[in-house]
Order: structure tokens, then C-alpha cells, then sequence
């Protein structure tokens, strides 16, 4: 047991750990030996030079070593002062040795009349009085430093470490780069219990699982070494060390899930409760202690879906999915209100390679400037209620950008914007889509929106009334990605479309398999019998153009003509 244990003795392991991950016991035996060694060596110089009655030189000046035990002494004087404070208890007893030691042969002397020792003999009794003063002073103001930060460290029900504590011994262990797991573990009905037995029962039962974590981690009976501490409300945390694999501490995960399924007893009635449990590890998992508490969440939550209560989640990359669509609407949000949300204009080009116009594509970047594509945040903005704030912006700022070239240049360029059906069935949409139209001054018939071909299957009848309107507008119609819905002719009939847009995943094949071919033909045809015009999507080779120019394709619209660009790029094309 090294001298800080023994000096830590009469302390749970728990608090020995927390002590350690603090700064407050950050210094090593080591910074110990060195004062040791410079207050032994400073006070052999001290005696030394004290005798001697020589001198040196520095320049041609003569200084007589007598001179310089003034220094030799502060050095001393500071050894044992920085022993006190940065050591505290076991600094004060080096300390005390340090000056006791000198006593004997300083008495010795002074028997054998050497009376110059009195001077050295006072000294030593000053120096011991005023550490002991000095160690008074520290010890009590060390005292409530450690009340204060226990306070900040525990939480006041449970008497375990909280949050903070666990945030600081994760970092001291990272640090250290020693393995460990994080282990949330919460209780799914514990409502029950303050519903139907009262807030106060609901207290006592927090305190009996805590005290039943407590005495395990500090017994060691799961096999590792384990930290219990407790966040807020019924969720609970497990630092667990010391494990040799996987398979331990599973074990170790399992052993604290049986424990809490026991029976527990409050005012004579006793209970069951289930629990969701979730972990994840450091290094394996992630390497910052935020990153490492907020999987272990991940990992518990991923346990709370499942109906089987009492199950344990280990934390796996594929439970992100979740967390990164919590992640892709905090930063559509954040680009919402820096109104940071952007557009690009991809051009659409007539099979003469002249200009038609431009559709516009919805762009956000990530904190790191890193664009994130509309595939993936449109779903999210979607679900989250947000895309009609992303089509709002996108529209009122496309508009305006092509309407200001179109006045300019009185081209016929026709701009494209896609509209989510969420936004299309909102009840503003239309007044939206006039006031865009005349704040832009874009001519109605020069605006096209477009509308997803499967989703507008799906609310066909309320979306109908609403397409009717805008179209009345002399704003053109779209059935964009055409041929991924459950096309129907019927539906096409009613439709008041003036385009269809074929989806790329048919142009792809088109040259490889004859049936996309004639598949992609059929769709051309069907569409100019019901007087539509067709833009063909995602067109990337010549092979794809000279087909489609073949088939009687109107339009194109692809990597091969056109990527995406800025908008002032895109004015450049027309
Ligand atoms: P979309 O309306 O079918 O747009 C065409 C998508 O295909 C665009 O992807 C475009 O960049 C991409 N594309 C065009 N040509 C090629 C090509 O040759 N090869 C390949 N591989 N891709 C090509 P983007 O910009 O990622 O947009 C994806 C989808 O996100 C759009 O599909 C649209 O449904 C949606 N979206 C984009 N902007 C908005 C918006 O402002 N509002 C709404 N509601 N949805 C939007
Ligand atoms: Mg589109
Ligand atoms: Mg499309």
C-alpha cells in the first residue's frame, strides 16, 4: 500500500478514486523525494558554508561563503513550505521529521559548549512552530475545499458521486489511457412507485438502490473494479475497470442488472423494478469522455425500445443512425436561424444543348462548413416539421436571383423548385407561392414547381385542390423522380402537369438493358400524348444523350450538361 493509501485508509474506494481523478492529489511521491533531497542538500550547504571561514570570486570581487547561508536557508524555508501545501498532512510530517532530525546533533553540540548552536538550536524550534501554524492554516482551509467540492462531487439523495464526478474520473482515465466502460442504467417504471406510494417512498427507493450499487463496486463482488454514481432522477452510472474482455465485462453488466431485479422493500410493501441498461467503452467505442457518455445513452435508449424489460444494449456504431438525425436537425435548425440555408441551380438543357432553365436544390453545411446533401436532411426536415421553412427560403431566394436575371436578360429561362407535400398542403402555400412571384417579378409561367411523384400519390386528393390553384397561377406543374411511385394513368389524367421528370435510376440502365430503354420510351410517349413535356434526370454519359435525343426525350437534366452550381455561376450559363 503506497503512503497515499495509507493516508487514505479509513476511505471508501470511491472516494480514494475521486480524490486521484481531482487535482487536489495530483502531485507524486516523486516532487515529494526532489524537496526532500534539494532541503537536505540545501541545508548540508548551509552548514557547510556557515563554517567556512573562505571566499570566491565572482569577477575580482571577493564573497565569503558565510555570506550566501541566507539563500541556502530560504531554500530550506521553502522546501518545507511547498511540502506543507502541496503535500498537506504526509508533507507536514516529512517536514516535521526534516526539522526533528536536526535537533539531536544540534544538543550534542551545544553540551559540548559549542554555544554558536543556540542560534541554530532556535531556529529549528521557530521553523517547527511555524509550520505547525502554516499546517493549522492549510489543513482547515484544505478541510472546506474538501467540503465544497464533496458538496459539488456528491448528489445530496443518494449520497453518490454525481454527473461531474464520473465526467471527472472518466477524463483522469483517459488520461491515463486505462480501458474502462461507462453503464447507464435507468429504471422504466419508476413513476409507479412515486405515483402510487408517494414522493417520499419514491426517495427511499432511490436510496436502496444506491446503497445496493454502492456496496457491490465497493466490495468488488462483480469481479471488476467498479464506480457507481448517479446522474439525475433514476438513471444510474457504472464506471467499470479492470476488465480482461468483452465477455467479463458483460458479466460485470449482467451481475448489477440481476442485483436491481432483487425484490426491494419500502414502509413494509415490497416491489420489483425492470431496468433499461446500456453501455459503451473507452477506447473501443470513442476516445472523449462526452463521446463515451453520450453512446452509453445511446446504447440505453436502444434498450428502452425493445419491449423486453431488464435488457442490456452494448453500444454498436449502427445505433448512430438515430443520433445522427437528431444531430442533422439541430443543424438545419442552426442554418434556419443563421438563415443559412442555400440553393445551387443545376441547369436543364433542350436536346440542342440550349439552355431551358434551372432547377433549384436546397444546401446546408454542417458546423464544419462539410455540405450535407438534401437526401439526407430533406427526411429529417420532413419529420421535424422544418421543410417548409427550407422550401420558403429556397423559393424566395431562387425566384428573386432568376427573376433579377430574367428582367434583366428578358430571357425565357424557367426556374424549377421542389416543393415538399407537407409545405404543398399547408394552407399558405399558395398565397406564398404569389408573394414569391411578385416579389421576384418572375413571370408565373416561368416558375415550375415540382412535386414527388410517390408521395403526392399518397394525399392525391388534398394536394389536387391545391396544384389546381397554383397552376391556375399559370405556374407550371412537375411529377418529379417519375416512374418510383405506383404510376398511374389515371391519376396522370387528372393531373394538371405540364412536365415530367424521369428518375435517374432508369436512365442509368437505359443503355445496358434494352427493357429500361423501351421502359424510359414508354414513359416519353405516354407523356406527350397527355401533352406533357419529359426531362430526363441524372443524365451522366453522351451514350444516355444520343438515346434519349433517339426516343424523343425534350429535355436534359444531368452531370453530363450540368452540375449543380452556385448561383452566380449558374447566371454566367445564360
Ligand atoms: P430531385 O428533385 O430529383 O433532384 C435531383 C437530384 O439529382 C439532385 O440531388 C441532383 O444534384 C441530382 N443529380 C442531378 N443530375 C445528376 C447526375 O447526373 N448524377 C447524379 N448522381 N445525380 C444527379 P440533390 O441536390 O442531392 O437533391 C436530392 C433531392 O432532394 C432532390 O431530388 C429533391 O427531392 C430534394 N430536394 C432538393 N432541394 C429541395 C428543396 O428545396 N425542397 C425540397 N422539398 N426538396 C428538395
Ligand atoms: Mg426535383
Ligand atoms: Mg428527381
Amino acid at each position: 500500500m503506497s503512503l497515499w493509501e495509507k493516508y487514505l485508509r479509513n476511505r471508501t474506494k470511491q472516494e480514494i478514486l475521486l480524490d486521484r481523478a481531482s487535482s487536489a492529489n495530483h502531485y507524486s511521491v516523486w516532487g515529494m523525494i526532489v524537496l526532500v533531497v534539494l532541503y537536505v542538500a540545501a541545508t548540508i550547504a548551509l552548514r557547510t558554508s556557515s563554517a567556512s571561514e573562505g571566499v570566491f570570486f565572482i569577477g575580482h570581487s571577493p564573497i565569503p561563503y558565510r555570506s550566501v547561508t541566507g539563500a541556502f536557508s530560504a531554500v530550506c524555508n521553502l522546501c518545507l513550505i511547498l511540502m506543507i501545501v502541496l503535500y498537506k498532512k504526509p508533507g507536514y510530517i516529512v517536514a516535521v521529521t526534516l526539522t526533528i532530525a536536526q535537533m539531536p546533533g544540534i544538543i550534542v553540540s551545544m553540551f559540548h559548549q559549542r554555544y554558536t548552536s543556540i542560534s541554530g538550536f532556535v531556529t529549528n524550534v521557530v521553523i517547527f512552530i511555524t509550520i505547525s501554524v502554516l499546517y493549522t492554516f492549510v489543513s482547515r482551509s484544505a478541510k472546506y475545499l474538501k467540503k465544497i467540492r464533496s458538496q459539488a462531487t456528491t448528489d445530496r439523495l443518494t449520497g453518490l458521486p454525481n454527473r461531474f464526478a464520473v465526467s471527472e474520473l472518466m477524463r483522469y482515465l483517459i488520461q491515463k489511457k486505462e480501458t474502462f466502460a461507462l453503464v447507464v442504467i435507468k429504471f422504466n417504471n419508476f413513476d409507479k412507485v412515486n405515483n402510487t406510494m408517494g414522493q417520499q417512498a419514491g426517495d427511499k427507493a432511490l436510496v436502496q438502490i444506491a446503497n445496493r450499487l454502492k456496496s457491490i463496486s465497493e466490495e468488488g463482488s462483480s469481479g471488476t473494479t467498479d464506480f457507481a454514481a448517479t446522474r439525475k432522477g433514476n438513471d444510474f452510472l457504472l464506471i467499470v475497470r479492470e476488465f480482461s474482455s468483452e465477455d467479463q465485462l458483460r458479466k460485470t453488466v449482467d451481475f448489477y442488472s440481476d442485483a436491481m431485479k432483487k425484490e426491494f422493500i419500502i414502509e413494509n410493501c415490497s416491489f420489483s423494478l425492470s431496468t433499461c441498461i446500456g453501455y459503451s467503452t473507452y477506447p473501443t467505442d470513442a476516445t472523449e469522455e462526452e463521446t463515451v457518455f453520450d453512446y452509453a445513452y445511446t446504447a440505453m435508449n436502444e434498450a428502452k425500445k425493445t419491449d423486453n424489460t431488464g435488457f442490456i444494449c452494448r453500444f454498436s456504431k449502427d445505433m448512430l443512425k438515430d443520433d445522427n438525425s437528431v444531430e442533422i436537425e439541430r443543424q438545419i435548425r442552426s442554418a434556419l436561424d443563421k438563415d443559412e440555408v442555400h440553393y445551387q441551380l443545376q441547369p436543364q438543357y433542350d436536346t440542342s444543348h440550349k439552355l431551358r432553365g434551372f432547377e433549384a436544390l436546397a444546401r446546408i453545411r454542417d458546423d464544419k462548413g462539410k455540405s450535407i446533401s438534401p437526401v439526407d436532411f430533406i427526411p429529417i426536415a420532413e419529420k421535424a416539421g422544418l421543410v417548409e421553412k427550407i422550401d420558403h427560403n429556397v423559393l424566395f431566394a431562387a425566384t428573386k436571383f432568376v427573376g433579377d436575371i430574367v428582367k434583366k436578360t428578358k430571357s425565357d429561362l424557367v426556374l424549377s423548385v421542389n416543393a415538399s407535400v407537407r409545405h404543398l398542403l399547408q394552407n399558405g402555400f399558395v398565397d406564398e407561392i404569389k408573394s414569391a412571384l411578385k416579389t421576384s417579378g418572375l413571370p408565373a409561367n416561368q416558375l415550375e414547381v415540382e412535386i414527388t411523384e410517390s408521395i403526392m400519390i399518397d394525399s392525391v386528393e388534398k394536394a389536387l385542390d391545391c396544384i389546381k390553384q397554383i397552376s391556375k397561377l399559370g405556374v407550371r406543374i412537375a411529377i418529379d423522380d417519375f416512374g418510383t411511385g405506383y404510376s398511374s394513368l389515371s391519376y396522370l389524367n387528372t393531373f394538371p402537369a405540364d412536365v415530367i421528370k424521369v428518375d435517374r435510376s432508369f436512365i442509368i440502365n437505359m443503355n445496358s438493358s434494352e427493357t429500361s430503354k423501351q421502359y424510359v420510351a414508354a414513359i416519353i410517349a405516354i407523356g406527350h400524348v397527355m401533352d406533357f413535356k419529359v426531362i430526363a434526370e441524372g443524365v451522366e454519359e453522351s451514350d444516355q444523350v444520343e438515346t434519349l435525343k433517339n426516343i424523343g426525350c425534350d429535355y436534359i437534366q444531368g452531370f453530363y450538361w450540368g452540375k449543380p452550381l452556385e448561383p452566380e455561376e449558374a447566371a454566367k450559363l445564360v
